[in-house]
């Protein structure tokens, strides 16, 4: 079993202003000729609805599993999360300070936070941020301090910290409830680097606490899952740890 913990769908099959086909026909097709079982659809607040989401992963609630998105500046934000975690429809919380425009340690995020994990649900925070994000903050420490004060939540840091990547052994080490997907950073870089630079940090991480994902509209689904079967490869990892990155330690946060 595969898990693609990691794509974006539209209504219009635009995505934002870019040539990407987001459209659920590609998303589709992708999977199938990837041999990829299911997707967590992850929207972003207020750019795609939460119901848009919820009609896609009704229709095909074998392949594609929804998570919520909650825009922080939104004043009846709290309320749409309560309504969403408490429908049932939605295994996990997407945010992503820097669209959203919201610094990490905004108070909004915290009571975000805090409700997903009232409801046992994981929260993905998009970490490719900028320090002014941050409110001064250093990156790496506005994430572990999140970790500490939400000890009971389960937190997703995507693109294995962006560019921040050699910083986040050390967010592994200091916290115990930050797992990492692996989404579109292999295609920021050539396999020769991929080896020196990305295994390293894939190595001293460990495979329990990565998340396979790809970002697909923005990477190919195949192309990424080659990429990471390479990079496995390479690593000398045997098929239960694999089995791990694909499936089954997202599969224990979402608890499907
Ligand atoms: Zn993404």
């Amino acid at each position: 079993m595969i898990i693609d913990a990691h794509v974006h769908l539209s209504e219009d099959g635009k995505w934002f202003n870019s040539l990407y086909d987001s459209s659920l026909t590609k998303l589709l097709d992708s999977l199938e000729e990837s041999d990829i079982d299911k997707a967590i659809v992850l929207p972003i607040a207020p750019f795609i609805k939460n119901d848009f989401v919820k009609s896609v992963t009704e229709r095909y609630s074998e392949k594609l599993i929804g998570f919520c998105s909650i825009d922080p500046k939104d004043s009846k934000g709290l309320a749409e999360l309560k309504r969403c975690c408490r429908s049932g429809d939605f295994f996990g919380v997407k945010l992503h300070p820097r669209i959203q425009q919201t610094a990490i340690l905004d108070s909004t995020i915290g009571s975000i936070i805090e409700m997903a994990a009232s409801y046992d649900l994981p929260v993905i925070i998009d970490a490719w941020v900028y320090p002014h994000d941050t409110q001064g903050i250093q990156v790496i420490d506005s994430f572990i301090f999140l970790s500490s004060e939400h000890p009971e939540a389960k937190i997703i840091l995507p693109h294995l910290g962006g560019f921040m990547y050699k910083s986040m052994p050390r967010v592994a080490s200091e916290t115990k409830n930050i797992w990492f997907d692996i989404s579109y950073i292999f295609s920021r870089f050539n396999m020769d680097l991929l080896q020196r630079e990305i295994c390293p940090v894939l190595e001293k991480i460990g495979y329990d606490r990565l998340i396979y994902g790809s970002d697909f509209p923005e990477v190919g689904i195949k192309q990424y899952k080659q990429i990471a079967n390479e990079l496995f490869e390479f690593l000398n990892w045997p098929d239960a740890w694999k089995h791990d990155v694909f499936y089954r330690n997202i599969m224990r946060l979402i608890y499907m």
